[in-house]
């Protein structure tokens, strides 16, 4: 997702409370933006947010921390945690980044859930190492997450899907449950908040696959 750039997005993010703009020196320091020790989910690429903040409304004992490469993207993020929906959370924060940075902004251990939902699939096999569920990026989150520690992933896109299932099994990350068709399954979709592209691709009839692998 990028939408065209827009100029005021820099400033909104900048004046932003929940936009946090000095990631790299929170490291190891999480908890004390929150003010709490509450387990630390993040979403990587989340888009205009609605997974991130309905899941923060959902589980108020987890802090959820939102990643996204591009400011017009998280500037949407932002306009949607100030509706009067979401603007009271206190568990929420959003960072204008690329993950490939991931490590710098976390400590060892850091974070014990990331969620992964509708990535870019960068169809090019020469292009597979930024794929988000690459083994470049499993490596990554590896140094973030402790054993035991979760890794969700949800896609439309079938080929992206077996292609991480096959990473996973190849790397450190232990598969835990996966299917072809979420909204079909009873036990996997129980609780499951949609995000931006989940609906509009489950409403065009594309089956929704998700995986869940575990830190070994
Ligand atoms: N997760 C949302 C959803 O399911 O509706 C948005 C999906 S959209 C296809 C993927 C998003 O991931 C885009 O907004 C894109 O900018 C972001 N993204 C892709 N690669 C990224 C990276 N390396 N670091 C941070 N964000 C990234």
């Amino acid at each position: 997702m990028r939408l065209r750039n827009i100029p005021r997005a820099e400033s909104v993010i900048e004046a932003h409370p929940v936009a946090i703009k000095d990631e790299i020196s929170r490291k190891g320091k999480w908890g004390e933006e929150f003010g709490n020790e509450r387990p630390i989910h993040i979403e990587i690429g989340m888009g205009k947010g609605r997974f991130l903040l309905n899941m923060a409304k959902l589980h108020p004992q987890v802090n959820y921390i939102g990643i996204e490469r591009y400011s017009s993207v998280l500037l949407r993020a932002l306009e949607l945690y100030d509706t009067e929906e979401f603007c009271d959370l206190k568990n929420v924060r959003m960072i204008c980044m690329d993950a490939v940075q991931i490590d710098d902004v976390f400590d060892k251990n850091e974070v014990s859930r990331i969620y992964l939902n509708f990535s870019d699939p960068w169809p090019k096999a020469k292009h597979a190492r930024r794929r988000l569920t690459s083994r470049e990026f499993l490596a990554r989150y590896e140094q973030i997450i402790p054993k035991g520690g979760q890794l969700e992933f949800k896609t439309d896109n079938t080929e992206l899907f077996n292609f991480s299932l096959e990473e996973v099994r190849e790397s450190s990350w232990e598969l835990s449950a996966y299917t072809y068709n979420l909204h079909n399954h009873e036990k996997m979709n129980e609780g499951n908040v949609m995000t931006e592209y989940e609906e509009k691709f489950s409403k065009q009839g594309n089956q929704i696959n998700k995986m869940i692998a575990v830190r070994k």
